[in-house]
Formats: C-alpha cells, sequence, structure tokens
C-alpha cells in the first residue's frame, strides 16, 4: 500500500531531480515516523508503517519496505502505536477561573489537539482566544460558541457564585437574528443553544446560524423533544431530556413542562430547569418506551450525541476510584485540587444515597444509539463535574467502551465525529495523505484496550512534536 498527498511542492521536487541531479543535495526536509502501528480510526490498525511529514501535513503513509521519501529527521517507533490527535468535544475555559488559563496546555498534555468550548461569555471567550493565540507556546485548536442561547429566562445568568454567566437570553426573533451576526463577527465557530429557549426562537437561530454557515450545538430545549429539535442541529449535549421524548406518556410530559414554563412569569431559570427534571425525569425514563424511542432515535441519524457520559454517571462510576486520579488531580493549582477533592470526599459519602435512574439510563441508552445509527461524539464538559482538563476524555473513552462502543469506535467519536461537525473532515482526525499532521504516539494498543489512549509517548500539533 503507498499513497500520496498530491502536494505540489513534492511534485516539483521530483521532477527537478529527475532533471537535474545536483538538486538532489538539496536538503531532504520533514519528519518520518518510522515502523509503527498507524491506527486509523476508520480502516484499524496497519503495522509497521511508515509515516512522512511535511509542513504540518501528512505527506504519505506506507508500508516501511515501499517509502523511499528523504527527510530530515527520522524517528524509530518499533512497538509503537500512532493515533491522529484527539478532541474533546464540550468543554468550558470559562467556567473555573483558577483553571481557564491552565487548560490549553493540559489538554494537549493529554494528547488532546482540538477542543470545542460549548458555552462561554462571548467578550471573555474571545479574550481568551486572542490570548492563546499570541502565546509562543503551542496550543490546540480552540473552536468556540459563545454563550448559551437560552430563552426569556436564562439557566446560567451568574447570578450564583460558582455558577458563571455562560448564558444569554434570546427572548424573539429579532434577537436571535441580530445574536447569531454577532456571534459570526466575533469568530464563533458553531452556536450553541440551551435548555429555556422557545420553539419558534429554537427555529429561527437554527435557520440563521445555517445561512451563517455556523454548525449547530443544542441542548434539547424543554418546550420541544428530541426528534423535533435534534435534525435542525448538528450536535446535541448530554443526551440530556432525550429521556422525555422516549417516554410513553410523552405528549402529557411536553404539556405540562410548556404549561408550566410558560406560566413562569418570577424567579430564575436555574431553578425553573431544576425543577422540571426532578418533576419529569426519573417518570420518563420508568415510562420508557422502546418503540417510541426507536423512533425518536431514527430521527438523529444525521446528528451527533455528545453523550458526556463520564459527567452523566459521575455518582456512579467515581472518577476519584480511578488509580490515576490524584496523580492528574495534583496537577491543577493546588486550591483547585484542594477543593475538588473535598467535593470528591463528601461525593463518596453521599454516594450510596444517589439516585442512579438517569446514570444508568445513559449507560443503557448508548447501546440503542448505536442500534439506531446515531453517531457518537466524545466529549466531557471539563472542569463540570470533577472533570480534570484532558484526564477526563480518556475516562469518556473506557466509559463509551464499557457501554458497548468497540475501542475503534470510541476513537472515531473522538476524532472522525469531530472533524465532521465543523465540516474538517477532510482535513483533521485520521491518519491520510493531506491530512493536518496532529498525532499521539503511543506505548500500547488502543484497539486492544481503550484505557491504552492514556500511554502518551508523544503528540504531535500541526507536525511539530509538542510533547
Ligand atoms: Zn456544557
Amino acid at each position: 500500500m503507498k499513497l500520496h498527498a498530491t502536494r505540489t511542492g513534492y511534485f516539483c521536487l521530483l521532477v527537478f531531480c529527475s532533471s537535474a541531479l545536483a538538486a538532489c543535495q538539496e536538503p531532504a526536509t520533514g519528519l518520518a515516523i518510522d515502523n509503527v502501528t498507524v491506527v486509523d480510526p476508520v480502516t484499524g490498525a496497519a503495522e509497521k508503517q511508515r509515516v512522512v511529514i511535511r509542513d504540518g501535513i501528512i505527506l504519505s503513509v506506507s508500508d516501511q519496505a515501499d517509502s523511499v521519501e528523504r527527510t530530515a529527521a527520522t524517528l524509530d517507533a518499533s512497538g509503537h502505536f500512532l493515533i491522529p490527535g484527539l478532541w474533546d468535544m464540550h468543554v468550558h475555559f470559562l467556567y473555573e477561573p483558577a483553571l481557564r488559563d491552565g487548560m490549553a496546555d493540559l489538554f494537549l498534555d493529554y494528547g488532546i489537539t482540538s477542543v470545542r468550548d460549548t458555552g462561554g461569555d462571548l467578550i471573555q471567550m474571545r479574550a481568551l482566544a486572542a490570548e492563546l493565540k499570541a502565546r509562543s507556546t503551542p496550543v490546540p485548536n480552540v473552536y468556540y460558541s459563545g454563550p448559551l442561547l437560552d430563552g426569556r429566562f436564562v439557566v446560567y445568568d451568574g447570578g450564583d457564585p460558582g455558577r458563571p454567566k455562560l448564558g444569554t437570553g434570546i427572548p424573539d426573533a429579532d434577537t436571535a437574528r441580530s445574536y447569531v451576526a454577532q456571534l459570526a463577527e466575533a469568530g464563533a465557530s458553531f452556536i450553541k443553544i440551551y435548555e429555556l429557549v422557545s420553539p419558534g426562537v429554537f427555529e429561527v437561530l437554527a435557520a440563521e446560524a445555517r445561512e451563517a454557515g455556523l454548525p449547530i450545538a443544542s441542548h434539547v430545549p424543554l418546550m420541544m423533544t428530541a426528534d423535533r429539535a435534534g435534525p435542525l442541529a448538528d450536535s446535541m449535549e448530554h443526551l440530556r431530556n432525550l429521556e422525555l421524548a422516549c417516554a410513553g406518556n410523552w405528549e402529557a410530559l411536553l404539556a405540562e413542562r410548556q404549561r408550566i414554563i410558560g406560566s413562569f412569569v418570577e424567579g430564575r431559570g436555574y431553578d425553573l430547569r431544576r425543577s422540571l427534571h426532578s418533576l419529569q425525569r426519573v417518570p420518563a425514563i420508568e415510562a420508557y418506551d422502546e418503540a417510541r424511542c426507536d423512533k425518536v432515535l431514527g430521527s438523529l441519524r444525521d446528528t451527533i450525541q455528545v453523550p458526556t457520559l463520564r459527567l452523566n454517571t459521575v455518582a456512579i462510576e467515581l472518577p476519584f476510584d480511578d488509580a490515576d486520579w490524584a496523580r492528574a488531580l495534583s496537577e491543577l493549582p493546588a486550591a483547585v485540587a484542594e477543593a475538588w477533592q473535598a467535593n470528591a470526599d463528601q461525593m463518596r459519602r453521599n454516594a450510596p444515597l444517589a439516585d442512579t435512574t438517569f446514570s444508568r439510563w445513559s449507560q443503557f441508552l448508548i447501546g440503542r444509539l448505536k442500534h439506531n445509527g446515531v453517531p457518537i461524539g466524545a466529549g466531557t464538559d471539563t472542569p463540570i463535574g470533577l472533570g480534570i482538563p484532558g484526564w477526563s476524555l480518556h475516562t469518556e473513552l473506557a466509559q463509551l467502551v464499557a457501554a458497548g462502543l468497540t475501542p475503534r469506535e470510541a476513537l472515531h467519536a473522538a476524532t472522525v465525529v469531530a472533524a465532521r461537525f465543523l465540516g474538517l473532515e477532510q482535513e483533521v482526525g485520521r491518519i491520510q495523505p493531506g491530512m493536518r499532521a496532529d498525532l499521539v504516539l503511543l506505548d500500547g494498543n488502543p484497539l486492544e484496550d481503550i484505557s491504552n489512549t492514556r500511554r502518551i509517548r508523544r503528540v504531535m500539533l500541526d507536525g511539530i512534536w509538542v510533547r
């Protein structure tokens, strides 16, 4: 097998070499990773490969014995495994101020070369993006949405200590139109719609974003069902509110929510949402109707589901039970590590009392998504819910596998699916000629054991080893 990028520079060099031997004395450029097992998220593993990288791009992937390119540098990677750079599809740089500046480095440490920031104040997010761009040290690719586009009431309105202002209110269609234009102008890569938005505004936001070329990430708005909102969006987050659509009595539940939200005239968006979840979530799961749910999921074959399974199951798959937890936590600023450990200790005490219905249902639903051909993306919601930036993606991959994905499918969720959301699937996410050289070299085969994604030897960003 021999694949070649159609890069003009390469072919010019070939022509020049054959016509004038002297030109071949020109110093070779680029880098080769020799004798490596390439683990592509679509085609699987190929042993004894030579991957040549030049100008930040994968130039060729070929059997070691067939490769002829001269390169300035080679790395013998015998016994190692090369995967595409990972994505975390759901992060919040602005949720925990003490982590704001350190998250980018942590992502690279853990082989995450691209992230989607799925909600934060627009001005602050723009400032952070500019700061990251100006750094002299490498940073991962950051794609951001700006704030959670919410309804007349806003869940994350910034009114409580410890819960930052991540959302903004979009009360009507005119505001929706001007706000999407503002987001596009500010450099947002996509939009994020939240739970208290009205169905009419949801539709305008989706249409305007489509028009502006911005992909749409969304929660299922509480006044809609997943099969109505989902097909208008490109990704949906947390599997949240899907349970409301999968219930046999979904119509009665929806009517009840619409009535409660419609008559809510005073109070906090956060409390409104919480009261609806406590009222309907568990009863909906208890009224689960598989035929109805398959119909709902059947409408989502073009809408990526980002389950954030590790977040949904934080009460039963306790992150601090992981043997590597203490080490990973120690890399956070001391005050954060201390607060999180106190939080973890309290969670351990409360764990026996926690309602596990939604956690178990989330795990169960992974199999139903797979059965119905719904695309799954990997995201963590870090740093929310004890999600250590970077580290938590590896726990998410392990959980997706425990819930029924193959290791290859889990890698696919953290690479190809994420790139597809942003329309970048021809540029990044696989190990193929012409793709961006964002790569991770591992000490173990992730297809044999997904926890081998943690055994990171080196990380490459844009063709340069950065770790
Ligand atoms: Zn989130």
